[in-house]
């Protein structure tokens, strides 16, 4: 197996630049990211609340935003700066909201055979049906469904074709981004279970960002939890569980129910009062000192790093460092 990761981040930050009405500028720092690998064929889940900076950390990742600051490696290579249109055959998103991200004047014929064209993927005019054929059928739609448009589809047949335009160019690496949050309960393991299997047959590797830690337990081997645009904890998917560190991963569990009574048992609730900061107004220091129950002075002093609390076990917080 090669040592180089398949992603490599290295202090990877986005600020977005807010004007106000009376001309003063703002920075919103969505993402102060930590070095962060994830290795090929695995899934790494990404959690936390609503406007935490996950999105934009996959986004920044694959440059649908500028990054910054930091550098981003793929295979090794540093591709920061360079020309995407070669990565982004190897590096694909899925969208959170099916309905919005298909053209709704395109067919889905069209809209998986776009990446095609782009990439010069079909040699002929029957080798891009073929293909697309092929993709309609492997996210369990059929060449019928070519010439119709989105809003002819539920959501979960949505996000079928969403997905089919993401394989089209047998990407290595997809951002999976709140894939299956805008669905039905019912639909949402179905797609969870297609990913998995598409994953062990094509050997994909997925960043999978959910704000439910529950979605992402089970198809995540690791997983990052993230707070105001830190990664504030990264474990292995159930080691994070049982042995949760970071004050607020301890938080987001209680909000989870768990088959294990031992697990229930051994969990203490942590009760969290006052509402998460603007991430305008991040507070100075640690940035859950406003609601962590285990603040201390210094951790309205100093911001905590991400360390490696035992083997694979990493936690940004003064409690373990
Ligand atoms: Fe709480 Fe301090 Fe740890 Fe932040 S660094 S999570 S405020 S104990």
């Amino acid at each position: 197996m090669s040592s180089v990761p398949l992603l490599h981040l290295e202090n990877l930050k986005k600020y977005f630049r807010v004007k106000e009405s009376w001309g003063r500028t703002r920075y919103i720092h969505a993402v102060e990211s930590a070095p962060l690998d994830i290795e090929g064929g695995e899934t790494l889940g990404l959690v936390g609340e609503s406007g935490c900076g996950k999105t934009t950390l996959g986004r920044t990742i694959l440059r649908l935003y500028e990054p910054t600051a930091g550098r981003i490696f793929f295979k090794g290579e540093d591709i920061t700066k360079v020309d995407m249109l070669p990565y982004r055959r190897k590096m694909q998103i899925i969208f959170q909201d099916p309905s919005s991200s298909l053209n709704p004047r395109m067919t889905v014929g069209e809209i998986v055979g776009e990446p095609l064209d782009i990439h010069r993927l079909a040699a002929s005019r029957s080798e891009r049906k073929e293909r697309i054929n092929a993709l309609l059928e492997r996210v369990g739609l059929n060449s019928e469904h070519a010439n119709r448009y989105p809003h002819e589809f539920s959501g979960g047949q949505q996000q079928r074709i969403g997905i089919a335009r993401a394989l089209a160019v047998e990407p290595k690496f997809i951002v999976c981004d709140e894939p299956v949050s805008a669905l039905d309960v019912s639909i949402q393991s179905q797609i969870v279970n297609m990913l998995e299997d598409m994953q062990a047959e094509l050997g994909l590797t997925y960043l999978f960002i959910a704000h439910d830690i529950s979605v992402v337990r089970h198809i995540s081997r690791r997983i990052g939890v993230m707070y105001l645009g830190f990664l504030v904890e990264l474990a292995e998917s159930y080691e994070l569980y049982k042995n949760p560190l970071h004050p607020y991963t301890k938080s987001l569990l209680q909000a989870v129910p768990i088959p294990d009574p031992d697990l229930t048992r051994s969990r203490k609730r942590t009760i969290l009062e006052g509402e998460i900061p603007s991430p305008m107004e991040s507070p100075p220091g640690c940035r859950f000192n406003t609601l962590c129950p285990m603040a201390r002075k210094e951790c309205t002093e100093a911001v905590p790093e991400l360390r490696e609390v035992s083997p694979g076990h990493w936690a940004a917080c003064h409690l373990f460092g």
